[in-house]
């Protein structure tokens, strides 16, 4: 998909303020510096839009981005980072159950990871909560230019059965760097809208 137009509509914090549309949406999750904000930026040709590398822990908010007046990308506070009091992570927990568990707009989580190791306790812990709710997910490895192409195929299977991926779900190799995956990426979306 060509991007011509991408703005944040809103931050939200409760369920009323999600934006009253029905149009599909794409929520994007991931651990704390993964490389989240990167790829949405990138995904949509944007320097700044997503904050790169804004203090962990800080942003509780879902951010709603509008695309194409098409769809919204929604931007989930990355989680696993140890600074975080246990009443932040409770909150933080109650702000996502909330969100994947009742959003009809919700067409599939984009789950990032880095490719260059083995997804963590807490990678695993949100991609069996997604699957529990049956959630569709689009696995993005990102930080392939990291690692050399010869070891991509490696890591790939690694990060595979170590999340012990679902047959439905796609994953795709990623780097916010080269902008390797950003086509594919877009085209697995495109499928679930
Ligand atoms: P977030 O906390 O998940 O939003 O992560 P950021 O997007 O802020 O990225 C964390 C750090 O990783 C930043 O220094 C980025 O420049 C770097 N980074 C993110 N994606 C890539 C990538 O694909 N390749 C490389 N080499 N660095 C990346």
């Amino acid at each position: 998909m060509k991007v011509t137009s991408s703005d944040i509509v809103i931050s939200a914090v409760k369920r009323e303020q999600y934006p009253d549309t029905t149009i599909p949406e794409f929520a994007l999750a991931g651990r704390s510096n993964v490389g989240k904000s990167s790829f949405i930026n990138k995904m949509l040709n944007r320097k700044g839009l997503a904050r790169i590398s804004s203090k962990p822990g800080k942003t509780q908010t879902l951010n709603f981005y509008l695309i194409n007046e098409i769809l919204h990308f929604v931007d989930v506070p990355g989680y696993g980072y140890a600074k975080v009091s246990k009443s932040e992570r409770e909150a933080w927990g109650r702000m996502i159950e909330t969100y994947f568990t009742t959003r009809d707009q919700l067409k599939a989580v984009v789950l990032i990871v880095d490719l260059r190791h083995p997804p963590t306790a807490d990678d695993r812990m949100m991609y069996d909560f997604l699957k529990h709710y049956e959630i569709p997910c689009v696995i993005i490895a990102t930080k392939a230019d990291k690692i050399p192409k010869g070891k991509w195929q490696k890591h790939l299977k690694v990060t595979k059965e170590t999340l012990d991926i679902h047959p439905h779900d796609h994953i795709i190799l990623f780097s916010s760097e080269t902008g390797l995956g950003k086509d594919e990426a877009w085209k697995v979306l495109g499928e679930y809208m």
